[in-house]
């Protein structure tokens, strides 16, 4: 996936993702997901990591899952909630239908570009707890 990331001043709304049904126990430790965050060229692009185990998602009060990022230098280990990840490790209906959703609304948006967007939805706090903008407000 690319490095490069071009923040665009228009960010559209995840409509997807805050709403979607998928439970803690869809995933397990060793899973290699991905977090979406936006598009490169004809896809979206995302952050992979690797489930390690369980963890208290603080921003959604919620069971979460700790990932593990090869490249995350200081923050290699992260904690976010079910509905942000999607499976790359097997072929998962539930996770293909998220998937498909998400590059039907977001290609459309961003035809034409070439370069990897990050949409900005997700941020980190100073706990490395990943959070959603929809999550994020209220200041959970
Ligand atoms: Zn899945």
């Amino acid at each position: 996936m690319p490095d490069a990331v071009f923040r665009p001043p228009y960010i559209p709304g995840d409509i997807f993702t805050p709403d979607r049904d998928i439970t803690h126990a869809h995933f397990r430790p060793g899973d290699k997901v991905v977090v979406i965050k936006g598009v490169a060229g004809k896809e979206v692009w995302g952050d992979a990591y690797k489930v390690v185990t369980p963890s208290w998602h603080t921003p959604t009060d919620e069971d979460g899952w700790r990932l593990y990022d090869a490249n995350g230098g200081d923050r290699t280990y992260i904690t976010a909630h079910p509905r942000y990840l999607v499976h790359l490790s097997r072929r998962c209906p539930d996770c293909l239908i998220y998937l498909r959703a998400m590059e039907d609304y977001l290609l459309p948006q961003f035809a034409g570009s070439n370069e990897a967007i990050d949409c900005g939805w997700y941020s980190l706090t100073r706990l490395n707890q990943l959070v959603h903008v929809h999550d994020a407000r209220g200041n959970r």
